[in-house]
């Protein structure tokens, strides 16, 4: 039997129900922000990537799922190495979804000088090559946002709080989320701090593991992150990025702090969060459901430094990035769900063959009015018409025998309080329709 790959899911009936509803949410709340809904395609160019995420992250290093046409792998396997490819013809399935947005922003000059900033949305399955354990797929969802062209900290704080408020539309209760925030610095104190934290590594290189010293010489900041027990308390003695700021990314934070205190918005402060991926500056942040085990339900920061990377105009962007199936595991750690009821339906059913045409009439008239009906089509006994329409979960149910058709009625039964009446088959959608009102 054909299976699916490990650490990919198909989501369908409540689960298929749950990613459509986290999308619904977006939609209406990043809507009242101003934010647009983009799609940009799952394949890349691999520079978009390197460019966009940093040739030092795992992310781009190991965990990219690399593309190549069918003619094109032929020639990969005999040459050995990908030396022969143009960068064309170098291809990634996207790992996370701001890289390629900025892409599509810059070639299509989404925010021309002068203009507003560009506020965009998505929600797009993202893929990585990881070991798939609970909470850790290779194909996943995020919902996520870029806002480009904003460099004031009410943006920040206005992406914080929008993001915690669709927390809370998903369900989640404040209490139950720990919202982590830290200012990585930019590009005028950012350098000298990064040097710091290497010298630092290197200075107790005999406590560290072999990745932190790898880290220390392509992306220091990264052993805050290491997973590894020892490493992370020698990393506690570490230079803290908050004593390193320069003043003006100073000032930007403490306005942020300021902006989500005047919201209401609970955070704490956690210096040492570095989030993975080179692009950003100024504000990080993470957020994490206490107590469902599943890592960071979402996260994001600012990357002013991006869209040059990719080749535009100096632009500034702020953005951050949810994962469906953590959410979906966090709400039912907490015992709730996204999942919302089955859709209810209308069953239309007949005594027998004889009235089949009817059924037949009465169901597109049903669908003509967007009633979400159901029949009978494997000639089933009426009384198991009924069991089915229990089953499919029908709160009417719509039924011809010979008389009725004859005399241009139908019985219109409700299922919960067996009430019957009948209806002119002429009315029947509209009648349909106020009962389910
Ligand atoms: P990141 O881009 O790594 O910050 O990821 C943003 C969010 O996507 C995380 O907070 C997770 O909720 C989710 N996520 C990241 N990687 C995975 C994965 N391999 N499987 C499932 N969800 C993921």
């Amino acid at each position: 039997m054909a299976q699916r790959i490990q650490g990919t899911e198909d989501l369908y009936g409540g689960y298929m129900r749950a990613w459509q509803h986290m999308q619904d949410v977006a939609r209406e709340l990043f809507g009242a922000y101003g934010f647009d809904m983009i799609e940009t395609p799952a394949i890349e160019q691999v520079d978009t990537f390197v460019h966009g995420i940093g040739e030092s992250t795992d992310v781009v290093r190991k965990e990219m799922f690399r593309v190549v046409s069918g003619a094109l792998f032929q020639n990969l396997l005999e040459a050995g190495n990908e030396d022969g490819l143009k960068a064309k013809q170098r291809m990634a399935m996207r790992p996370e979804g701001t890289a390629g947005v900025v892409r599509a922003v810059v070639e299509h000059n989404l925010v021309p000088q002068g203009a507003a900033p560009a506020k965009l949305w998505y929600a797009s399955p993202m893929f990585r090559g990881e070991r798939p354990q609970k909470g850790r797929l290779r194909q996943f969802h995020q919902v996520g946002v870029e806002w480009l062209g904003a460099p004031d900290a009410a943006a920040d704080a206005e992406c914080i709080i929008m993001l915690m408020e669709f927390y809370k539309r998903l369900g989640f209760e404040a209490k139950d989320l720990r919202l982590s925030i830290n200012s990585m610095g930019d590009a005028a104190c950012r350098p000298a701090y990064r040097e710091k934290v290497r010298a630092f590594i290197l200075d107790h290189a005999d406590e560290m593991c072999e990745d932190c010293l790898e880290r220390a010489e392509i992306n220091p900041l990264r052993a805050f992150d290491c997973k590894n027990e020892h490493c992370h308390e020698v990393m506690a003695a570490a230079p803290l990025a908050n004593d390193n700021l320069c003043d003006d990314c100073a000032a930007h934070y403490a306005q942020v702090k300021r902006y989500l205190d005047e919201a209401g918005v609970a955070y704490v402060e956690d210096p040492t969060l570095v989030r993975g991926l080179d692009y950003y500056t100024r504000t990080v942040f993470e957020i994490e459901a206490v107590g469902a085990g599943v890592g960071a339900i979402g996260g994001g920061g600012r990357y002013d430094g991006l869209v040059e990377l990719e080749g535009g105009k100096p632009t500034p962007g702020i953005g951050f990035a949810v994962g469906f199936e953590r959410i979906a595991l966090a709400l039912a750690a907490q015992g709730a769900s996204l999942e919302g009821d089955e859709p209810s339906c209308v069953y239309v059913a007949c005594a027998g063959s004889e009235q089949r045409d009817a059924v037949f009439s009465a169901t597109l008239a049903l669908r003509q009015a967007n009633i979400r009906t159901e029949a009978d089509y494997q000639g089933r006994s009426l009384k198991s018409q009924f069991k089915q329409a229990d089953k499919l979960g029908a709160r009417l149910c719509v039924v011809f025998g010979s008389d009725e058709v004859e005399a241009g009625v139908a019985t219109l039964r409700d299922m919960e309080t067996h009430e019957q009446v009948q209806v002119p088959i002429a009315d029947l959608a509209t009648e349909v329709a106020a009962r389910l009102a």
